[in-house]
């Protein structure tokens, strides 16, 4: 008899789990509480149109141990095109001053240089850094399984971005940026401006740059959607069982051995191991009623800061709206949209790169923008309405403002709020990466497994500070290589 694994959630972290457990040999359930899977690896449907709410980048397109998921998850195969984006952004201040972010590091450092000579030297400095984070080769096994001497090869080949680690692990983009003492003003607004007044991590923000220049960060064609509807069906295809519209609210233990999970309906189903790929906080406090706290934990969920959460206004626009950029940052922080002042700006992802996202002549803009968790919290439900109209109107006004020539091409707006995503996800607090990345929790991961439960793991964004797509589709791995460890089989990746 195979052992039974039972996974909460068929997000990604969910999905590479499931296809990690079925190509171990395990008797494997995914529950999903929404009609698809994907979590917030999502798109939704229009007239004609489709409206992508993830994929903007995915670390590992080219190379590394993320490469290794992609393909063997079959997000990544033969058929699926990557784009290299020549240019990150383009960020405007309120004045409409343009600020380019180029991802090959070489022609941003001209740029900058350009831009800036009097802070030549800073600007060499910082591109220096940024090209010696290259250097960072993730691990591709779990902390407890890792080959010593492959960790210690590992170890030797990061020699130079040790010296980064030590320098700027705890330190902030704030500190960071401000140790340059950029003479050029707008240079310094605008680095002001990216990382926004948050304490953002300065060596999460150094080593988005390396994957960027290295070209392993690319966007894959069709987007969020068909990545995560390609992961469910290597899935089926290994024989995995996916129950969809089933929600769970209870993870049964006897003797602090998980045992299986109770549904909303109080049906439940008994497994041999339990992995919850849903959202971290309500698996801890809710599903195990909060009896497998650490002190870690703890002080993660109470003290750390999570990511703001976003609105979301998709257009579909009846034309082709021509660009040179994907991405259109405008810096203009006391511009209102409904009731959001937006403090770090909005931005517009004009999709043009991606045909696949509407019908032939036609196109995708999407605007997107932070809106904090306390304005929707205790929203009323007519008070959502009306705020998801004024968005709309706002949103609209602004595209226009942008864009005056698609006065009479938009043919549908649609608004997706930080509700929306806690309807269809339960992410909490509609934080859609988890804990940001900081100066005091970069390197501070959170454990798969809780002191005193047997046969219980977790997986998903949650368990890594900065979150995303890669630590989700690789803590769905590790959990499966910790399971194979539990029964004595060596772990297959075929
Ligand atoms: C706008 C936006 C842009 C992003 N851009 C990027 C990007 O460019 N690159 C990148 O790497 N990441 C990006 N991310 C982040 C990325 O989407 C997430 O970090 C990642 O998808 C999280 O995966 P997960 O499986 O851990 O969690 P989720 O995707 O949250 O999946 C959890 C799943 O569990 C299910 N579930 C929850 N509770 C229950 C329950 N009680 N019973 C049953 N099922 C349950 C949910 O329905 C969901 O399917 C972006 C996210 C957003 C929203």
């Amino acid at each position: 008899m195979e052992k039974k694994v039972v996974i909460i959630g068929g997000g990604v972290a969910g999905l590479s789990a499931g296809i990690y457990s079925r190509l171990n040999g395990f008797d494997t359930e995914i529950i999903e509480m929404h009609s698809i899977t994907g979590g917030q690896c999502t798109a939704w449907k229009r007239k004609g149109y489709r409206f992508d709410y993830c994929l903007h980048w995915l670390v590992g397109t080219r190379k590394g141990p993320f490469n290794d998921i992609w393909k063997e998850t079959n997000v990544l195969n033969d058929s699926v095109r990557i784009i290299d984006h020549e240019i990150h952004t383009k960020v405007f201040n309120s004045n409409g001053k343009e600020f380019i972010i180029y991802t090959n590091l070489n022609r941003w450092e001209k740029y900058l240089c350009e831009l800036a000579p009097e802070d030549e030297a800073a600007i060499k400095k910082m591109c220096s850094d940024m090209r010696k984070s290259e250097f960072l080769s993730p691990y591709s096994d779990p902390p407890g399984l890792r080959n010593p001497f492959k960790a210690a090869a590992s170890m030797l080949g990061m020699l130079p971005i040790m010296v980064l680690f030590m320098k700027y692990g705890k330190k902030s983009c704030k500190d960071y940026y401000g140790s340059f003492n950029f003479k050029n003003s707008d240079l310094k607004t605008f680095f002001d401006s990216m990382y926004g007044t948050r304490d953002f991590s300065a060596l999460a923000f150094i080593m988005m740059f390396a994957w960027f220049n290295q070209k392993n960060a690319g966007y894959l064609v069709g987007g969020s959607l068909p990545m995560a509807e390609r992961m469910t069906e290597k899935y089926l295809a290994l024989g995995g069982k996916l129950s969809t519209r089933k929600r769970v609210k209870k993870i049964l233990v006897e003797n602090n051995i998980s045992k299986g999970v109770a549904l909303d309906d109080d049906t439940q189903v008994a497994a041999d191991y339990v992995i919850s790929a849903a959202d971290g906080h309500n698996t801890l406090f809710n599903m195990l009623g909060g009896k497998y706290l650490t002190k870690k934990i703890k002080n993660a969920y109470d003290n750390w800061e999570l990511f703001t959460p976003i609105v979301q206004v998709s257009f579909g626009i009846n034309g082709i709206v021509p660009s040179d950029s994907p991405n259109e940052l405008h810096m203009v922080p006391d511009c209102k949209i409904g009731r959001t002042k937006t403090t770090n700006g909005y931005s517009f992802m004009n999709y043009q790169f991606d045909p696949t996202m509407a019908p032939d002549g036609k196109s995708v803009i999407v605007m997107r923008f932070e809106s904090p968790w306390e304005l929707w919290n205790d929203m009323k439900p007519e008070e959502y309405e009306n705020e998801k109209t004024k968005i709309e109107e706002d949103a609209r006004a602004l595209l226009l403002k942008h864009y005056p020539d698609l006065k009479d091409s938009i043919e549908v707006a649609d608004v997706a709020t930080p509700l929306t995503d806690v309807r269809y996800t339960g992410v909490w607090k509609g934080s859609y990466e988890g804990f940001l990345p900081s100066s005091k929790n970069l390197m501070d991961n959170i454990p798969p497994t809780l002191p005193g439960l047997k046969k219980f793991y977790m997986a998903g964004q949650w368990l890594f500070p900065g979150g995303g797509l890669p630590p989700a589709g690789q803590s769905g791995k590790w959990a499966i290589q910790y399971i194979c460890k539990e029964e004595k089989k060596s772990f297959r990746t075929k």
